[in-house]
């Protein structure tokens, strides 16, 4: 299947979507999931136009993966959960929904249950305010 350019995450690069964005680098973009699986659910994608894992430069993985761990870090840091999920999908069958190349970090709680996947958008300020918290700890963790 073609890249699509007019996907969800596509139009959030171009700035025709809004998103709450955690980190705006030269290659890649980290924001928070709209329906997020457990509080602090961030998504990071490149800005190269991808659909999945096998189109993408071992390069442009590289730096995606680097970024990925930065990112997951910093949820750590400022969520403090007992684990952090990485996920990346890759098809419908997988049960990938938007065909833009990204890694979730999904961070897990004592006794909580992932909540579905994509099903519910979180309140816009608390996703504001979770986004905050990621920048702020994004100065602070290690490179
Ligand atoms: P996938 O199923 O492709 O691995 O994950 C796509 C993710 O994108 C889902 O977790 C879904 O909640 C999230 N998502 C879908 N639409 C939007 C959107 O418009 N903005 C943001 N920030 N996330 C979205």
């Amino acid at each position: 299947m073609a890249y699509d350019p007019d996907n969800i995450f596509a139009k959030i690069l171009r700035g025709e979507a809004n998103a709450h964005v955690v980190l705006d680098e030269e290659h890649c973009l980290g924001f928070m999931d709209l329906m997020p699986q457990s509080p602090g659910h961030t998504l990071i994608i490149p800005r190269e136009p991808v659909e999945n894992i096998f189109d993408l430069s071992a390069e442009g993985l590289a730096v995606l993966i680097a970024t990925t761990q930065r990112v997951a870090r910093a949820v750590k840091t400022a969520f403090r959960p007992a684990g952090v999920m990485i996920l990346q999908l890759n098809g419908a069958d997988a049960g990938q929904t938007v065909f833009h190349i990204h890694f979730h970090v999904i961070p897990r709680y004592p006794g909580e249950g992932l909540t579905l996947h994509a099903r519910s958008v979180a309140d816009a300020e608390e996703l504001r305010e979770h986004a905050a918290r990621i920048r702020a700890a994004l100065q602070v963790v290690p490179q």
